[in-house]
């Protein structure tokens, strides 16, 4: 297509408005949420955005997870909210908990430290159980065992552009296994002892696993310069071997992937090698960076991982927001570069569709881990420094 580099081995699936393509078979999916009842009002924003973007031509059930039992308002407000079905799950203490081999009192102890020692939400008990849960129970939990595929949604998030194609159709039909928009670096102190642990059952499991070690070696390497916690890094998040984590992941609050490889054999064994040396709680291991190393070891080829680079998506400050695609109708902007960029070149051709985002505004993502994480997939070296502007 025209707005495609022939660099790029991982072209947005479409890139031009359409009508929605609604014909066709389906995929076994959902869109889940996990929210508290006292999120309610964010969680109709995101789904209010969603379906006016997406699901309204879609119909995906939306599956929303609790650790607790559900507020009447809540199941009413969504059930007039989504254009599907809507599902109300609990989670058991199996899911929502520490393991259970577990000194809970000491762990509380360790939890207040950490929460004392300023590091970012690690002072918050339920923020443990919620990235453990993400890591790893998610997965397994009784109620998503009919689907295989999942997109992952919070409360309070925006989606800014027209989502015209089944992205769950054209994962499964061009073999992707995990879909992201935005990448950043992990903060470190959440985190100290996660990458040895991960590199040290890979190399214990160098036998069984099918890596590719291409997008390993985009997130691992030898010349690494810790950025920007070049000092702290120079004596953590390293293998025996001296390669260094350059922190970054994909950001887990978007996700549109396989359930199925994250409940194969290998994930939930490192999973659960992971949950038994008790780094949810000791430390505040995030579920972003371990599905992201994950990926990176397990995955037989980067092409399985895909940027959608046409999904406009905010959450918090962090947000991507591609520029309105040319040569379609009915666009709100007529957004045409005016500038050359010289990275990024998917912000570049003007991929997105009917975007509400404003594309002349700086975007607040550094591009330093989106391109290093594209790399795999592109045969031009994308820029480090730069951060992404739309237009
Ligand atoms: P952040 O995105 O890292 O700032 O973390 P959030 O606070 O947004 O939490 C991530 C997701 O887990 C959101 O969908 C939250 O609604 C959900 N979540 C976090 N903690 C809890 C909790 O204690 N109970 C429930 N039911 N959901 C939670
Ligand atoms: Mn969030």
């Amino acid at each position: 297509s025209v707005n495609q580099p022939d660099h790029d081995l991982d072209p947005p699936f479409h890139t031009q408005c359409q009508e929605p393509v609604t014909e066709g078979p389906r995929e076994k999916a959902a869109l889940v949420m996990l929210v508290r009842n006292s999120e309610l009002e964010g969680a109709v924003k995101t789904v209010r955005s969603i379906e006016k973007h997406f699901n309204q031509w879609f119909h995906y059930p939306i599956v929303f997870l609790n650790d607790e039992a559900w507020d009447d308002v809540f199941i009413e407000t969504m059930n007039a909210t989504a254009s599907g079905e809507v599902r109300f799950e609990v989670l058991t203490q199996e899911e929502w908990s520490f393991p259970s081999w577990m000194d809970v009192g000491k762990a509380r102890q360790g939890i207040d430290q950490q929460g004392k020692d300023g590091i970012l939400y690690a002072g918050m008990e339920s923020y443990h159980h919620m990235c453990r849960f993400y890591s790893g129970k998610f997965y397994t939990f009784d109620a998503l065992k009919e689907y295989k595929w999942y997109w992952r949604i919070e409360p309070d998030v925006d989606f800014y552009c027209a989502l015209t194609y089944d992205p769950f159709v054209e994962m499964a039909r061009r073999s992707k296994v995990y879909g992201y928009t935005i990448a950043l670096p992990e903060v470190p102190r959440t985190c100290p002892s996660l990458f040895r642990e991960m590199a040290d059952w890979k190399e214990r499991h160098r036998p069984e696993i099918r890596g590719s070690e291409e997008l390993w070696k985009a997130m691992v390497s030898p010349s690494w310069v810790p950025w920007p916690f070049r000092r702290m890094s120079l004596f953590r998040h390293r293998d025996r071997g001296g390669d260094g984590w350059n922190m970054c992941h994909y950001w887990s609050n978007f996700e549109i992937a396989s359930l199925d490889f994250f409940r194969s054999k290998e994930y939930q064994s490192l999973f659960e090698h992971l949950d038994s040396t008790g780094g949810f709680y000791r430390e505040r291991w995030g579920d972003a960076p371990v599905h992201s190393l994950a990926l990176a070891m397990l995955l037989d080829s980067p092409q399985r991982v895909h940027h959608f680079a046409d999904i406009g998506y905010r959450h918090d400050s962090f947000f991507q927001c591609p520029a309105n695609a040319f040569g379609s109708k009915q666009l709100p902007h007529s957004d045409v570069l005016s500038e050359n960029i010289p990275w990024a070149p998917e912000y570049a051709s003007g991929i997105g569709c009917r975007c509400e985002c404003d594309g002349a505004k700086t975007l607040n993502v550094p591009a330093y881990c989106l391109n290093r994480l594209k790399q795999p997939n592109s045969d031009r070296r994308l820029s480090t420094w730069a951060w992404v502007r739309s237009r």
